[in-house]
């Protein structure tokens, strides 16, 4: 049974973000492999993986967090994943050798789903999961000081963060739990749509026509050309097979990043994902994880159409540092 807070308990747009994630099917892996954006889910999966990888490993090895002896007492590091959904992140977690995860996201339905994940997999690393708003109620309204008590080497925001930028207090409720519990040398790391690129479609529209742009794959939709403030500025998202016309926000990059600097996160990476690409894909590690997670098949032929290729790239991948 769930322990999360009512759907009623929400207002306005973030009642609809919660109610959609909420009814969106647990297909399990096989019947995920029929979405007719296979390749899009595939490719994102790895760039979330070539990220992990390259910024979460090296840090969780670092930590000093260690487990000793045991089925359930291996792995190195602490993790928080905000916004997890229906713990698609928690294989990559595993593989990482972690000791500890919190999982933790508005839907409390997808969490039940996570949770169900995890108990699945019979894993050597403890996991905790909880329902909450991570943009209005800080991380210590869901877990208790005991958990909370070991900080986290990485925290994890994936395909989420842009809900929080309706209001500069919620961007600062989330910056706060991002940061409160983290160690000094800590990750953050995360994806989000790329402003420019929203920005740069929205402007090539012409005047008197509809503020919106996409392909067979996405849709987005402006309500407003310009707006009046860093935060705010609603597009609807939509996206075959698993995102039906939900309000989001654009993440101005420059204001964000000053206001992670107050407290204490500095980039130390951020890159289109066709750019993640370029970058990685040549790499031995990330070419062969390539054709293990289906983004190529065993020919090396790509199972991704032009339109998923060019939706894939309305995302930027980052990482920030804890100082
Ligand atoms: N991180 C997962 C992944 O990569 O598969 C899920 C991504 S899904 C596109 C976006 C998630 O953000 C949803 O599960 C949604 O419920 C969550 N979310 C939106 N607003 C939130 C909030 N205020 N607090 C916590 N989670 C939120």
């Amino acid at each position: 049974e769930s322990d999360a807070p009512p759907l009623k308990k929400f207002q306005g747009d973030v009642r609809v973000i919660a109610q959609h994630y909420n009814s969106r099917p647990d297909v399990g892996v096989v019947q995920r492999q029929d979405s007719p954006i296979i390749g899009l889910k595939s490719f994102n999966n790895w760039v979330k993986s070539v990220l992990i990888t390259r910024f979460a490993h090296p840090v969780l090895q670092q930590s000093s967090l260690v487990g000793f002896g045991g089925r359930r007492g291996g792995g190195r590091g602490k993790v928080l994943d905000m916004g997890c959904g229906k713990g698609g992140d928690i294989t990559k977690w595993s593989k990482a050798k972690i000791k500890e995860i919190l999982c933790v996201d508005i839907a409390a339905v997808s969490v039940d789903q996570a949770r169900g994940r995890y108990e699945q997999m019979n894993s050597y690393f403890d996991a905790s999961f909880a329902a909450l708003d991570c943009y209005t109620e800080p991380l210590s309204a869901a877990f208790s000081p005991q958990k909370l008590s070991t900080p986290f080497d990485v925290v994890s925001m994936q395909f989420c963060m842009h809900y929080a930028f309706e209001t500069e207090e919620k961007v600062r409720c989330m910056l706060d739990n991002v940061s409160r519990y983290m160690r000094p040398g800590g990750v953050f790391i995360g994806t989000i749509p790329n402003a420019d690129l929203l920005m740069s479609q929205l402007a090539a529209i012409p005047e008197g026509r509809e503020l919106e742009f996409g392909n067979s794959v996405y849709k987005i939709k402006f309500e407003q050309r310009t707006h009046h403030s860093f935060f705010g500025h609603k597009y609807w998202f939509y996206l075959q097979d698993a995102v039906d016309d939900v309000p989001e926000y654009v993440v101005y990059w420059d204001n964000f990043v000053n206001m992670a600097a107050e407290y204490g996160l500095y980039p130390t990476y951020k890159e289109q994902f066709h750019a993640v690409f370029t970058e990685h894909s040549n790499m031995p590690e990330f070419k062969s994880l390539m054709v293990r997670m289906k983004v190529v098949d065993a020919n090396g032929e790509s199972t991704i159409d032009e339109d998923q290729w060019d939706a894939t790239n309305i995302y930027n991948a980052f990482a920030f540092e804890k100082r």
